[in-house]
């Protein structure tokens, strides 16, 4: 037999379980659809790649994955957030860290990242093959014998990793077919949904703000009236609702709960309550007695913001602002304190950063990534059932999973 191990995926967390493997001597082939290795990796952080999240202790990144998080626990353990840091620091790839102690490289460039991974398996005598898509697994008494391409070719081998990706973003390569094969294995596939994700507003004043990026605001879900999730940070408004980091934070909770009397509150002024807001209103306005509403503004908020709010407060815009009413004040501040938008859905997968479901977890073991239902058969990255928030977590999820994987796979040749 000429592989010792196969690995289906050319996304991060297969370049890790495939260089791992090669690294401790197993004749490794990766195979990968797409005519590029680690087409999402290029694209994640903006094309920056935030590889990962400096947390301090493994238990609150654990938590961060809310009641699946335990199963990460042992892959983290072995190769955790400052083995990865180190992994890339060696092979010449300096990091830095943000805000929200994301990881980054220096040099900004996901490409660097993705030049170490190559480097990693080219080093460790992989093979890797191109432009060439699995369609099928043959399999034998719980044992995968072969994998079939859409060539018609099979290759044999005695282990595989399967690393396939999720269903978001299907235009670089990841079409979700893990599941299917892993469904027809008899494992049991947690229901699959879009994750980090942009929302659509049912508001149509949204499509003239589109494009405009709010940093420092204060963002909070409302269910039946009553505060569900609030996040600070950033966010931009889209051509239907909004997205950003914050957003794609909140879609996670948006997504557990039926739209009903779902409304989401934008703070524009955070920093200042609405007792200090309405004194900064009342300074300004004192300040420019003789100028119009609609040129009172430009202090307080964005330039493309300012015709939404005078619209949505229904003051006379040509009013001089001395002459602005107490009550209107008073509604002028609602609106930049509590933003109203009206959740009409969550984008799809095609905008979706992640896949949340995935293979269930108790089918596979957390030490080795090895399932429990077929002998050969081994599971890392995005297929598996973890979806984390923005900021690293879920590429650590690819390095740490996948290199389990091929730490494992090369115990049992
Ligand atoms: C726009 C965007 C930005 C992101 N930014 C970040 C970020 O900054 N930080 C972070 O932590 N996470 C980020 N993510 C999430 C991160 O990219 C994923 O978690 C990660 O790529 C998953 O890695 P994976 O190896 O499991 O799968 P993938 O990266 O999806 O790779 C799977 C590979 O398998 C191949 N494949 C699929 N089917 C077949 C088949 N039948 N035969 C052969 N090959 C096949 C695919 O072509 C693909 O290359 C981002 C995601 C998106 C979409």
């Amino acid at each position: 037999m000429k592989y010792d191990t196969i690995v289906i995926g050319g996304g991060p967390a297969g370049m890790m379980a495939a260089g791992r493997s090669g690294e401790l001597g197993s004749r490794v082939l990766l195979i990968e659809k797409n005519q590029k290795l680690g087409v999402k990796l290029l694209i994640t952080g903006k094309g920056r790649c935030n590889l990962t999240n400096k947390v301090d202790d493994p238990r609150e990144f654990v938590s961060e994955f809310g009641k699946n998080g335990k199963f990460i626990f042992s892959s983290l353990f072995v190769f955790g957030i400052e083995d990865t840091i180190n992994f890339f620091n060696d092979q010449g790839v300096k990091t830095k860290t943000e805000r929200g102690k994301r990881v980054f490289p220096v040099s900004d460039k996901a490409q660097d990242i993705l030049s170490v991974l190559v480097g990693y398996m080219k080093n460790s005598d992989i093979e890797i093959r191109k432009n060439t898509q699995v369609t099928e697994f043959i399999i034998k008494d719980r044992k995968i014998k072969k994998v079939k391409l859409a060539t018609g070719e099979e290759i044999e081998g005695k282990n595989f990793i399967l690393c396939t990706g999720g269903k978001s973003c299907p235009t670089t390569g990841s079409t979700g077919d893990g599941y299917a094969w892993l469904a027809k294995m008899g494992h049991n596939i947690v229901s699959l949904f879009p994750s980090l994700v942009s929302i659509i507003v049912r508001d149509i004043f949204v499509k003239d703000l589109e494009g405009l990026s709010l940093k420092n605001v204060e963002i909070s879900v409302y269910k039946d009236e009553k505060k569900i999730d609030s996040r600070f940070g950033e966010a931009i408004f889209t051509s239907d609702g909004m997205s950003g980091p914050i957003i794609l934070d909140l879609s996670r909770k948006l997504a557990s709960e039926s739209f009903d009397n779902i409304k989401i509150k934008v703070d524009f002024k955070p920093a200042l309550d609405h007792s200090k807001l309405d004194k900064r209103i009342q300074r300004d306005f004192m300040q420019g007695n003789n100028k119009m509403f609609k040129n009172s503004l430009e202090k307080l908020l964005p330039k493309k913001l300012i015709p939404v709010v005078i619209k949505l407060s229904n003051i006379d815009p040509e009013k001089k602002v001395n002459l602005i009413t107490r009550e209107e004040r008073m509604k002028l501040l609602i609106i930049m304190k509590e933003f109203p938008l009206e959740l009409k859905a969550l984008s799809g997968y095609n905008k979706a950063i992640i896949t949340a479901g995935g293979v269930k977890l108790s089918e596979i073991n957390p030490k080795t990534m090895k399932s429990k239902l077929i002998d050969n058969l081994y599971v890392a990255g995005e297929i598996l059932d973890l979806d984390g928030p923005t900021g690293g977590y879920n590429l650590q999820i690819c390095w740490s999973t996948g290199y389990v994987a091929g730490n494992s796979v090369n115990r049992d040749l």
